[in-house]
């Protein structure tokens, strides 16, 4: 077995070892069918059956009721930026976007090329170092939806409960922090995730969309563009990314077998509240990047130190000893540590353990 290193990507991220496992077990004869799911027809019975499994799980997982469509797209969460405007505008064509980050500056881009946009709150002149607090939302009654980004993956806020909004549709771009915690499908209208950071390999993006959604696609639409699409062939109008939904399942399956999301929750607690810790005890040696503890990330937490040099020999020197990734994003600097899911416990005392000799030595 090749060494496997403490991998603190944002995405494409981690994925839990025995997930890859499998994947190697399965890789030349998936279950006796002496191919590869990669090889495989996406309508042959043996594909059906992995999605519809993935399907079930993840309404497991979630507990999702037949009032909700669950969709494997393509295309990236990034796709759904457009098509979420596109298809859930109307008829009013007047959206309110809650404005915490790169995404939802992207979001908010394409949603503007299908109608007007109401940024309801926005933390851009703090840099977005904290959440807009449920006071200061300017909703908009009459839009037709409100669109939040629950946890922003480069500033490392995260939204602790939905926004309330009251009877307007709510709509979330969850694609760094979903199945990190139980929340309530039933307040959501539609919630879509890119795979790549909780879920699994990139190249599928999931939709969860509630059927009243459905009815407000024009049939104008191009039509991979319309969510109805896909849900009338339940996700395989046209190839799917059948390898990535097969990880995605066996995920899910990881999940369950770990006992569910409260579980998992517990755990991303403990591992966050370790560093964050380690970090407010390092008489500033260390900062944490958000202003507000309490729209902390659990999932991607970001931190600075002293100066930039001090930064950049951190993470050479962590690099070396195997932790990988601790480089912030390029448009914000700093550093940043993502402990999605399937990062283990042990890797954040480990890297704990190694800030702390750092520390000493620097
Ligand atoms: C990564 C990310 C995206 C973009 O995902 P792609 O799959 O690359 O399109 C969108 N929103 C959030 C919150 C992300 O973390």
């Amino acid at each position: 077995m090749e060494k496997r290193v403490y991998n603190f990507y944002a995405g494409p991220a981690v994925l839990p070892e025995e997930v890859l496992r499998e994947v190697k077990e399965d890789l030349l004869s998936y279950k006796g069918t002496g191919m590869s799911v990669m090889e495989m027809s996406h309508r042959s019975s043996t594909f059906d059956e992995i999605i519809k499994n993935a399907e079930k799980d993840l309404r497991t997982l979630l507990d999702i009721n037949d009032n909700y469509h669950v969709l494997f797209l393509q295309g990236g969460a990034t796709l759904q930026f457009s098509m979420v405007a596109m298809n859930l505008m109307p008829p009013n064509f007047k959206a309110d976007y809650i404005n915490t980050g790169a995404w939802s500056k992207k979001a908010i881009k394409e949603a503007k090329r299908v109608g007007e946009v109401n940024v309801a709150a926005s933390t851009e002149e703090e840099n977005f170092t904290r959440l807009p607090k449920q006071d200061e939302l300017k909703l908009d009654p009459e839009a037709s939806y409100v669109h939040f980004t629950s946890n922003n993956t480069i500033f490392g806020t995260e939204f602790k409960t939905e926004p309330e909004v009251g009877n307007v549709p709510l709509v979330c771009d969850a694609s760094s922090d979903i199945l990190s915690r139980k929340i309530d499908v039933n307040k959501y209208a539609l919630i879509y995730a890119g795979a790549q950071k909780n879920m699994g390999p990139a190249g599928a993006s999931l939709v969860i969309i509630r059927n009243d959604m459905l009815e407000r696609s024009q049939e104008t639409l191009h039509t991979y563009l319309n969510y109805k699409t896909h849900a009338d062939k339940g996700s395989l109008y046209n190839t799917p990314p059948d390898f990535t939904v097969y990880v995605i399942g066996l995920v899910y399956k990881w999940l369950l077998r770990n006992g569910g999301l409260d579980a998992m929750y517990k755990t991303n607690l403990e591992k966050a509240n370790m560093l964050y810790d380690f970090i407010d005890e390092s008489d500033g040696y260390f900062k944490g990047a958000v202003k507000v503890k309490e729209d902390r990330s659990l999932m991607n937490v970001t931190f600075r130190m002293l100066n930039e040099e001090l930064e950049k020999k951190f993470v050479a020197e962590a690099t070396e000893k195997g932790f990988i990734g601790l480089k912030g994003h390029r448009s914000v600097g700093g550093l940043r540590a993502s402990i999605y899911n399937a990062f283990p416990k042990k890797g954040v005392e480990d890297l704990v353990e190694f800030m702390k000799d750092f520390k000493n030595k620097n």
